[in-house]
């Protein structure tokens, strides 16, 4: 493999968005060509603009191949320190424009495609995102596998292949309604199957004890088929590997025990097992203790830990002669980083290997595994931390249970010893909680068996060793660390704002580097209100605030606050037509739990709101409020005009787009006006508005900073090193902070007393109460006022 670019080197990269040459354009449309016809069977008569998106994406695949391989073997040669980042979500969206830019094509496969006559904004638009996440922890792996190659770390991800990722969200008549994701449905040209590569994962079973140790027997056997996705770094020749992992029944599943006879019957129960990766459970910061959500985990985990010995056995460092010593080295080979708990079924699953198939005495086995693992945890919020009952765990992975059970013993004879009579202590450190029922605290589970444990912002990772795992953090201080979130600047600057991106590789000075700025911002803005005029038949001023707060639905995200503060907003206009007041166009966008009922209800309430403000004669063009359909990467970054490239047409005159931006846009572009959108960088105004101490970090507000919106936000998560970092008086930074909402928590919080002291607030609940949004049924939002008033956290 070649050594990846320093930075001068990558500075002589003529254009950021990569040299054409004309043999290099050449050698795409002739790559595009082949694949149109040998990989498609198709020819230019018959072929479809999906067609044309398969053979562009073969194509530019083709250009990863080589330097996936050389990556690959470059590692087994050199055997490098292996990072395993072990995670339930990877929320990657949109593959080939972001394969482009880090191979340095673009520029040559958009001369390519025009050449061939073709639309390359038509043709990406047509990829599925690869919606294999929820949010933020799903988007955060994303954005760490494409850092890490960058980096040219030798890094895997290892997760699952969901036959349905995210669902897609329809409003319908104000509610949402859930739409399964067939992601699949047409094909993924970026994966690979790797049927030879096939590992055995077992269920269920019991536990055999004899004087050779435990043994785990009886089990049913579900296949993990291993599906592999490259992940280039910029300009770096490195491609790392993510393996996503797909359930199989074994061909001989039911065909032995209750199934006997029955073949046609133990086929069609085959589905049973292959459900395991049927579809992503979708709820953000949300425990559900489902059995077919603790299968998942550790379907993950026990394919990813065999693969992870496989290597390192294949290595210098696994084939010593020695059994008892071999494994020493792990440590120094190996890290698994756990994102979140999800994945934390893998302590225990590396200490049975370890102890039961290794022979390896448990103390030694558990000093190796400890420092191995390292826990990411990414949220304090009561419900959202992982609590599985020690019954279902003990019918599912019974010898995992035992494990378990004996990593606490140790682990409370070691505090018992420090902190003698101190029972109290013990219970709230202990792995296992009494109670109703009987459950593993799987955070504590991770703490104890990693040697680091980390939060994704500074203020949460103070929470994390103040308040949530104090006396964790007081046993070993130093094994508590913060690392703050990052984005990748590949996808959520070059490729989603290229005209920003552009203007800030080229140095232009001050004064005008500013008015330059807010013009891409302007034409982001235009075009993106040409795509909601269409797509909400809403007339938008492009002139006026985009103020914009999307993220998934949740309480302690606080959509419902910002709702009222639009209904605050729309009676001060009422109240007073002719003072200034500047126009706004307020745009809410994200998915909730389907099972999360006050989320719903809180989009029925922003889409009633915005029926009557958008047609209240009297507001006019001032405020406007857009409840933006099934936010997901892809709209994020980038999405066209409805879905549907051309056909349909625009209903603004195109002479309005060619006033308000500047005209070469239209120019450049066909004659179609589907162009690329998308709502990041057409945002001025960024709501990152958490109740302090609920958000871990955020992610979405710092996607939005980098694409030049200001941001509008209280001290959580990662606003707090942002503010730090652009100057305080560089945000609006508003509201509570974590100390006042702790105290205010034990005084105890009266909604009524701000009910009755702020005439305003009081004049929206009131609306809402009433029925002025929902005038057919007037008691629809009672749920939503009454949370506000007796249980709103
Ligand atoms: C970045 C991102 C998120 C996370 O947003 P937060 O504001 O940090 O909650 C969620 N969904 C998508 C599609 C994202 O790209």
């Amino acid at each position: 493999m070649s050594r990846p670019l320093s930075d001068q080197e990558r500075r002589k990269q003529i254009s950021i968005r990569g040299i054409v040459g004309a043999e290099s354009v050449a050698e795409l449309k002739r790559g595009f060509n082949r694949h149109l016809h040998f990989t498609l069977v198709k020819d230019r008569n018959v072929a479809t603009p999906r067609d044309y998106y398969f053979a562009l994406a073969h194509t530019v695949r083709d250009h990863l191949v080589g330097r996936w391989i050389r990556t690959q073997q470059y590692y087994y040669e050199k055997d490098p320190k292996r990072i395993y980042y072990l995670s339930l979500e990877f929320y990657m969206g949109r593959t080939l424009q972001n394969t482009m830019i880090n191979l340095g094509l673009q520029n040559a496969c958009d001369e390519a495609v025009y050449q061939l006559g073709l639309d390359m904004e038509e043709l990406e638009e047509i990829e599925e995102d690869a919606g294999l996440g929820n949010g933020g922890l799903g988007r955060l792996a994303a954005c760490f596998l494409d850092s890490m190659a960058t980096l040219g770390l030798a890094a895997y991800g290892y997760g699952i292949r969901y036959e349905y990722g995210i669902f897609n969200q329809k409003i319908r008549d104000g509610w949402q309604v859930e739409e399964a994701d067939d992601w699949l449905r047409h094909g993924n040209p970026w994966e690979k199957a790797r049927p030879e590569y096939m590992l055995p994962v077992h269920f269920y079973g019991r536990v055999e004890h004899s004087a050779s140790g435990a043994k785990w027997i009886d089990t049913q056997v579900v296949l993990a088929l291993p599906y592999d996705t490259p992940v280039p770094g910029y300009m770096n020749n490195t491609v790392n590997t993510m393996r996503l992992w797909s359930a199989r029944a074994p061909n001989d599943f039911n065909l032995r025990d209750f199934n006997v006879g029955d073949y046609i019957q133990a086929v069609l129960d085959r589905n049973l097992a292959e459900n395991i990766s049927r579809v992503l459970y979708p709820n953000d910061n949300f425990f559900e203790g489902k059995e077919l959500r603790l299968k998942q985990e550790y379907f993950v985990v026990a394919a990813t830990l065999q693969d992870i010995i496989r290597r390192f056995k294949a290595s210098k460092f696994g084939s010593t002669d020695s059994v008892r010593t071999v494994f020493d080295s792990f440590p120094d080979q190996v890290a698994i980083q756990l994102n979140d708990t999800h994945p934390a079924m893998a302590i225990p699953e590396l200490m049975r290997i370890f102890v039961d198939i290794e022979k390896l005495p448990w103390d030694k086995a558990w000093d190796i595994t400890r420092r191995t693992f390292a826990y990411t945890n990414h949220t304090v919020l009561p419900e959202a931390l992982e609590r599985w009952p020690v019954d279902l765990v003990e019918k599912l992975l019974p010898r995992h249970l035992q494990i378990i059970y004996e990593i606490n013993q140790r682990h409370l004879d070691h505090i018992a010893s420090l902190f003698p009579n101190d029972v109290d202590r013990l219970r709230r450190m202990s792995l296992i909680e009494e109670g109703d029922t009987k459950r593993i605290n799987m955070a504590h589970l991770c703490i104890v068996g990693s040697h680091a444990v980390n939060g994704v912002a500074k203020i949460h990772s103070e929470i994390v060793k103040t308040q949530v795992f104090e006396d964790f953090a007081e046993l070993e201080p130093e094994k508590f660390q913060n690392k703050t979130n990052g984005i990748t600047p590949r996808r959520w600057l070059l490729l989603c704002n290229p005209g920003l991106a552009e203007l800030i590789a080229e140095f232009v000075d001050d004064d005008l580097f500013i008015r330059e700025v807010a013009k891409v911002k302007q034409e982001n803005k235009v075009k993106f209100a040409l795509y909601l005029e269409k797509e909400y038949k809403v007339k938008i001023n492009p002139s006026s605030m985009f103020d914009v707060h999307v993220k998934r639905i949740h309480e302690y995200k606080r959509q419902l606050m910002n709702c009222l503060h639009i209904i605050t907003m729309y009676n001060r206009i009422r109240r007073d037509p002719s003072k200034l007041f500047v126009p706004r166009t307020v745009i809410i966008g994200g998915k909730a739990a389907p099972g999360y009922h006050m989320a719903k209800m809180i989009i029925k309430l922003i889409n009633a709101v915005a029926q009557v403000v958008n047609n209240d004669p009297m507001v006019g063009s001032k405020l406007k409020v857009i409840f933006l359909e099934n936010y997901r990467v892809s709209l994020a970054e980038k999405g066209t005009l409805g879905g549907t490239c051309c056909g349909e047409g625009v209903s603004l005159n195109p002479m309005v787009l060619q006033q308000e931006t500047n005209p070469k846009l239209l120019t450049t572009s066909s004659s179609c006006l589907c162009v690329l959108l998308a709502v990041i960088p057409a945002t001025d105004l960024s709501e990152q508005i958490s109740t302090a101490g609920t958000e871990a970090s955020g992610t979405g507000n710092m996607k939005f900073m980098l694409n030049g919106a200001l941001t509008i936000g209280t001290m959580d998560g990662a606003n707090v090193e942002m503010a730090e970092e652009a100057g305080e008086e560089n945000l609006f930074i508003f509201g509570m902070r974590v100390e006042d909402v702790t105290e205010l928590d034990k005084k105890g919080y009266n909604a009524q007393l701000y009910y009755d002291r702020l005439p305003e607030l009081k004049q929206a609940v009131d609306q809402i109460k009433s029925g002025f949004f929902s005038p057919k049924e007037p008691n629809l939002f009672n749920d939503v006022v009454n949370m506000l008033f007796h249980h709103d956290r």
